[in-house]
């Protein structure tokens, strides 16, 4: 590599997030800004890069990278066939990840049950049309829905029981997470697997909110055809 590049790519790298979370596809962040030099992936699937606190680095960034010419790259979830669910055989747009260091994708639920709930509240629930009952915590409230990180039932293995309290069918009204493949537009219509999906079932819904890879999807629905 030429000087020219390897400063550039210094420089890159100092600009980037440094969070090695993996939200762009690439184990670490130098390894995304070499990729980057190499015109094989580009800004947006760094999700941190469109936050107000490095809007400065995105601009500085933009303007090291402008002579760079972009080549379409597929990703490994994109090159495959098919990404087909394990139950009932249907094709899936995408995968959905957990957000950055966080250990499942968010769910949000909403809960019939009158028992009074409140953040930081392990839940037992079965999700209306799924057989597996779903084990939570409770990690954000909004306007009377949920927002949850699924437990288990792989908690079980952890050896790390808890007091779940049972609210009995719950409806999932939406996901939220990091799009593995190609990120959809908001408004359209997607089949997605969640990567904590037991079953690893088709679901679908609408995306309502699109930034970098990271999605937020609406409708949840488990009937696809
Ligand atoms: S998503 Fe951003 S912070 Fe995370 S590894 Fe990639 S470049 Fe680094």
């Amino acid at each position: 590599m030429g000087v020219d590049k390897s400063d550039k790519l210094n420089k890159i790298i100092k600009l980037l997030p440094g969070y090695n979370c993996r939200a762009c596809g690439y184990k670490r962040c130098d390894i995304f800004a070499e990729e980057l030099l190499n015109g094989r992936t580009s800004l947006d699937k760094c999700p941190f890069l469109f936050r107000e606190d490095f809007k400065q680095n995105m601009i500085e960034l933009k303007e090291l990278l402008k002579d760079v010419e972009y080549k379409e790259v597929k990703s490994e979830a994109e090159e495959e066939e098919k990404l087909v669910g394990v139950i009932d055989e249907y094709e899936a747009d995408f995968l959905l990840d957990p957000l950055p260091n966080e250990h499942s994708c968010r769910e949000t639920l909403m809960i019939a049950d009158k028992k009074p709930l409140k953040i930081g509240d392990y839940i037992q629930y079965r999700p209306l049309g799924c057989p597996i009952p779903h084990f939570a915590k409770i990690i954000d409230e909004n306007h009377g829905l949920y927002i949850v990180h699924i437990e288990g039932p792989c908690h079980r293995i952890t050896g790390k029981e808890k007091e779940y309290i049972n609210v009995g069918i719950a409806m999932v009204v939406a996901f939220e997470g990091i799009v593995i493949g190609k990120v959809p537009e908001v408004g359209h219509t997607v089949k997605f697997i969640p990567n904590h999906c037991m079953m690893q079932k088709v679901h679908s819904g609408v995306v309502v909110e699109v930034e970098g890879n990271r999605a937020y999807i609406e409708g949840i629905d488990l009937k696809v055809w």
